[in-house]
């Protein structure tokens, strides 16, 4: 059997009718930058996730980068970054000038460590950057309690975590400011690159307003030296039609994970993912730990499961942060859960016998020991 990573044609499926007809009105109208269809999304989206305002940006990457310039963060200052996560929550405090320093994740969850980012605190310090790691909150209370005391702002890369709560709030209102992206393998995903801030607070929105759109206030009044990065109106009419849609996908994906769960967890040499009880997972990655991983992951492909590895690198050691002079053995945590990690195939419509190949096929391989 071929069990592919994702498989999207169900969904597309399901909202194929909405988007047809939706973007039919944008090719007719013509309004492909910003339209009225944008706008409504973001009023959606903000909704969605129980805040005030979002803009739409270009990419997650993007999200971030402007999120940390409308706090004003630059050249000398630091902000403190899980070092176990895609490479963009970093880029994007180098792309400001200022200082990524990385610290350790919990082993438990996988996402930032609250004690060691309260170590990592210096004078220089202007933010931090928890990341809901495969779709699972960060430990956002006691993140903001040491942001708060030592005023840190606290910008949430929520990029794998639509619709995921942290004591019943959701992600997306657990920070002063928080990124998401759409790109299309997310669990929100748009039709080509996509991404959104989101907060509450009035003074960034205006500012991220108009740093998305060459900083400007009126047609040719420009206030500030912003960009170009603006989510065009086709991708907003295809996220339009599947944001309806996100909390029955979620809830599919979880679905899913309970079976490989059920599967998987009384095998010994497989660690499968927990779950705090003060918040949901949304599964955008459902990840297992393996003490062999190198050689079950090249078995699982060679079986037709479509299996991958996030992240085989931390941060830390990857040759584009060397100039930061980080070296084996800084974060141990992270080192270990990169030897071990592997993700298996996850989409909201995967079959039960689809599990269950990639489940035998996975038991059968760690019971032979490779
Ligand atoms: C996908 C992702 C990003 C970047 O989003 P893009 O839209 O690809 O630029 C940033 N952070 C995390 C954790 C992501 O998973």
């Amino acid at each position: 059997m071929n069990v592919p990573f994702i498989d999207f044609r169900e969904q597309y499926h399901a909202i194929k009718d909405k988007v047809d007809a939706g973007l039919k009105k944008v090719f007719e109208d013509g309004s492909f930058i910003l339209g009225p269809q944008e706008k409504a999304f973001e009023e959606e989206f903000a909704r969605y996730c129980e805040a005030q305002y979002a803009v739409g940006v270009n990419s997650g990457t993007d999200a971030l980068y402007l999120a940390l310039l409308a706090l004003d963060i630059g050249p000398g200052d630091e902000v403190i970054v899980p070092t176990f996560t895609f490479i963009a929550t970093a880029l994007c405090v180098s792309y400001t000038g200022a200082r990524p320093v990385f610290v350790d994740i919990e082993d438990r969850t996988y996402n930032i460590d609250p004690a060691r980012f309260k170590a990592a605190v210096t004078r220089k310090t202007k933010a931090v950057i928890p990341v809901h790691i495969y779709g699972q909150p960060a430990n956002m209370d006691e993140i903001n309690a040491i942001a708060q005391k030592h005023k840190i702002a606290v910008v949430e890369d929520a990029c794998q975590a639509h619709g995921a709560t942290y004591n019943g709030k959701k992600a997306g209102s657990l920070g002063e400011v928080s990124c998401f992206s759409f790109y299309p393998t997310k669990s929100l995903g748009a039709f080509g690159d996509g991404g959104m801030v989101v907060t509450s607070d009035k003074n960034i929105y205006e500012k991220m307003f108009m740093l998305r759109d060459y900083g400007r206030k009126g047609r040719y009044d420009h206030k500030i030296q912003g960009y170009n990065s603006r989510l065009d109106t086709v991708q907003a009419v295809v996220l339009s039609a599947k944001l309806p849609l996100l909390d029955e996908w979620n809830r599919m994906r979880n679905g899913v994970a309970a079976s490989y769960c059920k599967l998987l967890e009384n095998e010994s040499g497989i660690k499968v993912p927990v779950i705090q009880k003060d918040r949901t997972h949304v599964f955008q990655t459902f990840a297992v730990r393996l003490s062999n991983r190198d050689k079950i992951c090249e078995a699982m492909q060679k079986s037709g499961a479509g299996v991958l590895i996030h992240y085989p690198i931390p941060l830390h050691l990857q040759e584009a942060y060397a100039e930061l002079g980080y070296k084996k053995g800084d974060f141990p945590v992270a080192e270990q859960l990169c030897r071990e990690i592997l993700s298996l195939p996850m989409f909201p419509h995967m079959k039960k016998d689809q599990v269950e190949y990639v489940c035998d096929t996975l038991r059968g391989l760690v019971e032979k020991k490779l």
